[in-house]
């Protein structure tokens, strides 16, 4: 018989019989991991001499391409089932749910049955595609009626029904032709345009589930049974092949994990980012808008949205003063030629405003604050003892986004930088990035952000002609952010090839709230802009040299910084950036005399107080109190009056009974001045 060898991830070679599967082997390692086992990925070894290698009809398009799942382009070899048997010397991994790989293939699994289950509902359906996507599957369908919230309750209903069969799901392969016939017997024109095209003769891949069968290169897990955590979310609509003027179709879309806790978790989270959504809660507590009137990605700030500005920019002023950068105000239109200058004309020209006639002189809406610095820095001749040169901008920017990618306050038409640019010497650059980054670290501390993500972004080596800057340069300029990153000892995920076209750069994710990442803060070297300006300073040995310049936003920007907020918090900022502090409601008409003291104290300590004098019943007002997420209400009667108190009540905790004003009013001075979160 003719024999194998597999070699095993721990290094072990096993003899087996040519078309073992992996299924078998995993049997053999042990019943757990075979009953565990999802999918195996295999390797062929060079030079074993094996023969039509198993590899090659996997490299048949698939129905789906996005479901690509092989990985024979990183030379890792490719995913395959466990029922295929090997046929030549390879490495395997059997992959379990531990594996990242394994639950696209479930999902891509769950796709199936979900298309299986709306067959027997709706024979008359016409089948698109469905891949895996990140967080489940979909599939699309045609047909003439619209799917409705009850037909998913029923799909899904059917699907558990085929998965509690334990279906197996099998590979199938057909000649072209016989392929064609079954689709256009089947009255599947969907499918028969992609046999056609996609199709790699003389054999064409398909999967069965059942009745349900699909052009697919699959692998797919063994059977229905392990498609357990899944769940029907939505349906949109979908052209076929991804082009408008193409057919129609309607998308389910499905969740899918591995188990009910991984979904519920998923689930939960969904709702959380619904009720933290800005675009909801800015109108809702009344912060910031957007005005169709005015055009879409420009932002409103709101009287209660531009406190908050007021007091983010109010910390960040002192903040950029204490730490010796110097502000700078620069002009919202420049002539055209600076940007030519720059280079933004010719490689930012997507983003940018068209540039506005004056004078027989074209201008531009700043899309950058970089060349306003530069201009600013050169206004004179600079020496080595001045440097670095920091000046820092509140700059207000506007860059031209296509309007179906804004989104509320995240992806806008104009807004505000946080910016600067910092030009030093060479050997000023590690204290600089490690100034930039302990900044950074004090706008998350302030902000109320504990966890984040660092990634460091260098040069592609293998292409240095698509950079400005020397090799030395660039690992001058990464070296000093490695070095800094390391001193501070901040963990960082290396980036290959992913710095900007100019420099290498520093970026931190915030992770919010509910585990969401955030780009907030970036920290970049530019080669390119020093030598376009023709930068200067008169160094220590009389001589002119280049310096080095450093870009750095560390909110990225204040409407983004605002948006996030608003997400992390829910909207119930704390206290110290909440936009009302204190709400006061007397119990009745009769005590609001009482009530106009307290409100007036908090005034003059400098807090910000609103009295409640409507008529309402107090329950209502608390209500409203609590919906605009005010982080105190000061409820006062009668008893309060003659005691000179307040009765307390946190929006987050509830009622804290009273306390003499006083105390409240020291104890509220403590939180503010400590930023407390
Ligand atoms: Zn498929
Ligand atoms: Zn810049």
């Amino acid at each position: 018989m003719d024999m194998i060898h597999i070699t095993m991830p721990d290094g072990a070679v096993r003899e087996v019989p040519l078309g073992t599967t992996a299924a078998e082997i995993a049997q053999q390692i042990s019943p757990r991991l075979a009953k565990e086992a999802l999918v195996a990925r295999i390797a062929p070894v060079h030079g074993s001499g094996g023969r039509s290698a198993k590899a090659s009809d996997h490299d048949a398009p698939d129905a789906a391409p996005e479901a690509r799942l092989d990985a024979s382009s990183n030379g890792e070899g490719f995913l395959v089932d466990l029922r295929a048997p090997i046929d030549q010397d390879v490495k395997l991994s059997v992959l379990t749910p531990k594996d990242p790989e394994a639950i696209q293939v479930l999902r891509h699994s769950a796709a199936h049955l979900l298309a299986a289950a709306v067959l027997e509902l709706f024979p008359n359906v016409k089948l698109g595609i469905g891949p895996p996507i990140d967080t489940g599957f979909f599939y699309d369908f045609v047909r003439d009626e619209a799917f409705t919230p009850e037909d998913l309750a029923r799909i899904e209903k059917k699907m558990r029904e085929l998965a509690a069969q334990d279906i197996p799901n099998e590979r199938k392969m057909l000649p072209k032709p016989e392929a064609l016939e079954l689709y256009r017997r089947w009255n599947q024109g969907f499918k028969c345009e992609l046999v056609e095209e996609r199709a790699i003769e003389p054999m064409v891949s398909f999967y069965t589930t059942g009745k349900f069968i699909d052009f697919c290169r699959g692998p797919h897990i063994p059977s229905t049974g392990r498609i357990r955590a899944f769940k029907l979310m939505s349906v949109a609509g979908a052209y076929w092949k991804g082009q408008e003027g193409n057919p129609q179709m309607q998308r389910i879309y499905g969740a899918c994990f591995y188990t009910q806790q991984e979904l519920d978790e998923y689930l939960h989270r969904l709702e959380e980012a619904k009720r933290r959504d800005h675009r909801r809660l800015g109108p809702e507590l009344d912060l910031f808008s957007v005005q169709e009137e005015a055009g879409p990605g420009l932002i409103f700030w709101h009287p209660k949205g531009g406190l908050v500005r007021k007091l983010i920019e109010d910390w960040l002023r002192d903040e950029l003063l204490k730490r010796g950068y110097d502000l700078v105000v620069t002009p919202h239109i420049m002539r055209l030629d600076l940007w030519k200058t720059s280079g933004h004309a010719q490689f930012y020209r997507e983003n940018m405003f068209g540039p506005v006639e004056v004078e027989k002189d074209d201008y531009q809406l700043k899309p950058m604050n970089c060349p306003g610095h530069i201009l600013i820095y050169k206004s004179r001749l600079r020496s080595y003892r001045e440097l670095p040169v920091r000046l820092a901008e509140l700059g207000t920017v506007y860059r031209y986004e296509r309007s179906g990618v804004l989104h509320g306050l995240l992806r806008v038409r104009g807004f505000t930088q946080d910016d600067a640019h910092i030009f030093c010497m060479p050997e000023q650059i590690e204290s600089e990035v490690e100034a930039c980054m302990d900044f950074a670290f004090a706008v998350m501390k302030t902000f109320g952000f504990s966890q984040y993500v660092v990634e460091l972004s260098d040069w592609d080596p293998e292409h240095p002609e698509n950079y400005p800057g020397s090799a030395a340069d660039w690992a001058h300029a990464t070296g000093a952010l490695e070095k800094t990153l390391n001193k501070m000892s901040i963990p960082f995920k290396r980036m290959k090839g992913e710095g900007a076209f100019y420099g290498p750069k520093i970026d931190v994710k915030l992770i919010d709230a509910i585990g969401r990442p955030w780009q907030l803060t970036t920290v970049q070297f530019d080669f390119n802009l020093p030598g376009r300006f023709g930068l200067e300073y008169v160094g220590e040995d009389g001589a002119r040299h280049q310096p080095l310049m450093v870009h750095r936003a560390l909110l990225g920007s204040v409407e983004r910084l605002f948006g996030i907020l608003i997400e992390h918090y829910a909207g119930a900022f704390p206290v110290w950036l909440a936009p009302v502090q204190a709400e006061v409601l007397p119990l009745s008409e009769k005590f609001m005399d009482y009530a106009k003291k307290v409100t007036a104290a908090l005034a003059e300590a400098g807090f910000r107080a609103h009295l409640d004098d409507r008529n309402e019943k107090l329950q209502a007002r608390i209500r409203d109190a609590q919906l605009q997420k005010t982080p105190y209400m000061l409820v006062v009667g009668g008893k309060e009056a003659e005691a000179g108190t307040v009765s307390v009540r946190q929006q987050s905790k509830g009622d804290l009974g009273p306390r003499p004003l006083s105390d409240f009013l020291a104890d509220l001075r403590k939180q503010v001045d400590s930023r407390t979160i």
